[in-house]
Formats: structure tokens, C-alpha cells, sequence
């Protein structure tokens, strides 16, 4: 049997024109293949109606559930509700629960009169199913057709998800028999994709023809992810179950985790599992490590704080950089950042300390230090380590992929690698 099939369709000039990012659609990607609906298409179209038309015909063909978000507004642009009351052959009628709800925002919460424009929100065709909405004041609605189901929601996106979660998944759930898509995830650093699919081409000549093995390259770092698809829940978990224990094994130098974290994560994992605590040193990330360290809840056990020492000023008097490394070696140096990550374990009294400067561009470089020149270093009770990266991205991406590394070269430090 072939599994539930969805088109999802996001209407608005806006998202045409790039000024809107389509976040909508990818929510709603994720909702379905949660309960193991197959998205087949994503399309973007403009508030035209002939356009929308054509998106619904194309969707109806192959799919069991097409849903469309935006155009449900009270102002001129917002053609969806005509639309597709014409589409389903209906008459509008007012739906008086939400009539009611909406008069009741108007009263109680804006304390102004309502105008027609807002009362004809709580007008719906005669043949859908009014999804009711609480936390806005266009409703959802559901349309059938040949089996097919068309939901139709509000582009504001605090709305659309609520929908999404309170009645457009219960409704699917009911009437459709879901597939099971089931994935295993891990991340690996310090090795490439090409040299990664290397690695495992064996494992992946081999990999049964129902589940794909997917590489998502990012900060330098790949993570691999299994996927398959089933009807049957029991018997899928168990061959990923075997086959992620393969690839683990093959890619076991490389790992980080086997969990869908982010690297940051993995690492306070690790350090909150030996109870251990980290302090940071930041030039050229101005703070994104730190950032990165204490944004997921129960970082103050593991993080303890940082120095943002952006200025060559900040490092002497507060870390400790001597002039004589400034004026000789300068700031973006071995000397600079390993003092850098001595000073900052010892004044901040942590096991660990991570320190970055480096030239993020787009100016500043030169011919000894080009672009995208970073040096990174970390430091124990023990040891201190560092290391020289050249990037070649632009300033916001070489920030990220700098704070990734240098929290992968923590990692290290912590599990004896460097
Ligand atoms: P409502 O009637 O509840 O105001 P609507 O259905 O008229 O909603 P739109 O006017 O199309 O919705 O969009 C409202 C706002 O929601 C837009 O200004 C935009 O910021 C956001 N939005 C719309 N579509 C999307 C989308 N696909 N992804 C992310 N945001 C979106
Ligand atoms: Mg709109």
C-alpha cells in the first residue's frame, strides 16, 4: 500500500518576492512526516487566482491531503476564502461560533467596533468543515473531495502551527492510515563528505533499497541520516536499529554523537556527564561560542562564562596577552590564543577553556594572515592545545563554522583525542 501522500501549498505575493521566508511550509513538513505522511511537493504561489487554481488541480491528482496556509485576511490581497468557496462549488455563510469569538476579541481585547471588513472573517462556505481558531480570527477549513482532504489555514504562523496541532493532525490521523518514517541520526567531524562516503561505501552498496542514507554537510562537520518507511513500525525500527549500529561502527573515529543534537550539545552532555566545567576566550566570534554554550536549558552546569576580548587591549588586561606576543606574533596567533585559553580556565577556575581570533574579513587580512585565518585553542589543568583553521566563507558563516570547531576541539581535549 502506498503511504498517505500530502502537497502543501503557501500562498502570498510575499513569499514570491523573497520578502517572506516560507517557514509555514516547512513546519508543516515536519508535523506530517511526524505521523508518517509522505510530502510529495511544496509549492509557493502568488495571491492570483488562476494561479491558486492550478496549484489545487495539480496537488488533487497524486495526493490524499493538500494543505494551504495564507490569503485568509480581511483586506483585498487575501483572495483564498472566495476562491475557494468557488472551487468547491459553495455559498458563504457566517459561521457563528467564530462570529462570536471574533466579536468577542473586538469587545473584550482591541475595546473597539468591530467594522464589516472583520465580520466578514467569520464568513465561510456552506460546504467545509469550520476548523475553529482560538488564537486568531481566521478560522481553518476543511474541504473533501473524491477523498481527498484540502485544509485551509492562516499564513500568520503562530496560528497556522496551532491549527496544524489541534486539528489538522488529529483529523489526519483519524481518517488515514499512517506509515511509519522512522530516521537515526548521528554527526562526525574531522573528516570530509567525499572521504566520509568513502568510508562507507561498502555500507552503502549494501544498504536494503527501503531505506536511504542521506549526508548533511554543515560547520564543517557532516551528519548522516538513515531513513526508511514502513507500514510496519516494529520491523523498520529494528533493521535501523542494525543497520545505525553498522554505521557507527564504520564511522567510530569520527563520531560525536548518535543523538540528532548539535554539536554543542553533545559536548555539555559530555561535560555534564564528568562533571566538568568549560570558560570561553572570544576574539573574532564576539561571544557566539559562549552563545552557543549556554542557549540550551542546564547549560550553567557545565558553562561558568567568558570574555569577550574583541580588543587587543582586553586580551593583555584581561587575559594576560602580553605586548611582546602582540607586537611580534600579533593577536591572531599560537601564542596569543593558547595564553588566551590558559587565562581564562585560571581566572574563570574552570577544567576547561576555549579560546578563537582570527580574521573573519571582509578586510583586515594580509599576506601572512589572509582571510578567514583563525587560530583556535583549548586548555586543561594538563595541557594546551591549538590549532590554525583557513576558512573561506563570509564573516557571519566563518563565525559559525569557528564556534563549531572549536567546540569540536573541546571535545577532543576532554576525550584524550589532542
Ligand atoms: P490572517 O487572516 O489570520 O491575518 P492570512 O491567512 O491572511 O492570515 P496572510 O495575510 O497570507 O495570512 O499572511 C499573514 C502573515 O503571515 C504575513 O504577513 C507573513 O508574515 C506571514 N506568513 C504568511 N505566509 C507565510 C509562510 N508561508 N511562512 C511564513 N510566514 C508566513
Ligand atoms: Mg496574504
Amino acid at each position: 500500500m502506498k503511504p498517505t501522500q500530502a502537497s502543501i501549498i503557501t500562498i502570498g505575493d510575499e513569499l514570491l518576492i523573497g520578502q517572506v521566508i516560507d517557514t509555514n511550509s516547512a513546519f508543516i513538513a515536519q508535523a506530517l512526516n511526524k505521523i508518517g505522511v509522505k510530502v510529495l511537493n511544496r509549492v509557493a504561489v502568488g495571491d492570483e487566482k488562476e494561479a491558486i487554481s492550478k496549484a489545487l488541480d495539480a496537488a488533487a491528482i497524486n495526493n490524499d491531503i493538500v494543505i494551504i496556509t495564507g490569503g485568509l485576511g480581511p483586506t483585498a490581497d487575501d483572495i483564498t476564502k472566495p476562491l475557494l468557496n468557488e472551487y468547491f462549488n459553495g455559498k458563504m455563510i457566517i459561521h457563528e461560533p467564530t462570529l462570536a469569538h471574533i466579536t468577542n476579541i473586538f469587545e473584550n481585547i482591541h475595546k473597539r467596533p468591530m467594522i464589516e471588513r472583520n465580520r466578514k472573517q467569520a464568513e465561510v462556505p456552506d460546504v467545509c468543515e469550520v476548523l475553529f481558531n482560538e488564537t486568531g480570527t481566521a478560522p481553518g477549513m476543511l474541504f473533501k473531495r473524491n477523498n481527498v482532504f484540502f485544509f485551509s489555514l492562516p499564513g500568520v504562523p503562530h496560528e497556522m502551527r496551532w491549527l496544524i496541532q489541534n486539528h489538522v493532525i488529529p483529523t489526519i490521523q483519524q481518517n488515514f492510515k499512517a506509515h511509519t518514517i522512522a530516521h537515526r541520526t548521528l554527526l562526525t567531524a574531522g573528516i570530509g563528505e567525499s572521504f566520509l562516503a568513502e568510508l562507507i561505501k561498502d555500507f552503502e552498496n549494501e544498504l536494503p533499497a527501503s531505506i536511504k542514507l542521506a549526508y548533511l554537510p554543515n560547520f564543517g562537520m557532516v551528519r548522516l541520516r538513515l531513513t526508511g518507511t514502513s507500514e510496519d513500525d516494529v520491523a523498520l525500527n529494528k533493521t535501523l536499529d542494525t543497520l545505525f549500529d553498522q554505521l557507527k561502527l564504520a564511522v567510530t573515529e569520527f563520531l560525536v554523537t548518535d543523538a540528532d543534537d548539535p554539536m554543542e550539545v553533545a559536548v555539555g552532555n559530555l561535560l555534564k556527564s564528568k562533571n566538568q566545567t568549560v570558560a570561553t576566550a572570544e576574539s573574532c566570534t564576539g561571544g557566539y561560542i559562549g552563545h552557543l554554550l549556554s542557549k540550551h536549558a542546564g547549560s550553567s552546569q557545565f558553562y561558568t562564562g567568558g570574555v569577550i576580548s574583541y580588543d587587543n587591549r582586553i586580551k593583555t588586561e584581561f587575559l594576560d596577552v602580553s605586548t611582546k606576543i602582540l607586537t611580534t606574533v600579533g593577536a591572531v596567533s599560537k601564542e596569543a590564543v593558547e595564553q588566551m585559553a590558559i587565562s581564562v580556565r585560571e581566572k574563570m577556575k574552570t577544567d576547561y577553556g576555549v579560546s578563537v581570533s582570527g580574521i573573519m574579513g571582509p578586510a583586515g587580512q594580509t599576506i601572512e594572515k589572509p582571510l578567514g585565518m583563525v587560530w583556535i585553542g583549548v586548555s586543561s589543568k594538563e595541557k594546551v592545545y591549538s590549532k590554525v583553521f583557513y576558512l573561506r566563507f563570509d564573516r557571519l558563516r566563518n563565525i559559525e563554522v569557528t564556534a563549531n570547531q572549536a567546540i569540536n576541539l573541546l571535545r577532543l581535549l576532554i576525550i584524550n583525542k589532542i
